[in-house]
């Protein structure tokens, strides 16, 4: 019978690498619990990883939030642009249809 007990065997801490390759799906809750875990543990203990997860936190923030005041003004210009472009192109072809 075993008496001694290791809880910690299973969780291996992760490499950089391996936190890097997943750190897309972990954002997005895409993976296991286990993983989503381990990655949380290595994006804490490990300042580049975790500001290169903060800096794609912000990154998703903002295109969530594209009309949010957040986005940049590069990002706001183009969408005001592409929003304008359509709407232009709604009144030639509504128009254009005339009796
Ligand atoms: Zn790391």
């Amino acid at each position: 019978m075993s008496a001694s007990q290791t809880p910690n065997n299973s969780a291996q801490p992760c490499s950089c690498s391996e936190a890097l390759r997943y750190l897309d799906r972990f954002l997005d809750h895409e993976v296991d619990a286990e993983l989503t875990d381990r990655l949380a543990q290595h994006v804490t203990d490990c300042p580049h990883c975790g500001r290169l997860a903060d800096a794609e936190r912000h990154l998703r923030a903002i295109i969530r939030s594209r009309c949010a005041e957040q986005a940049p003004p590069q990002l706001r210009e183009r969408i005001r642009m592409s929003l304008s472009v359509s709407c232009t192109e709604f009144k030639i072809s509504g128009s254009s249809s005339g009796f």
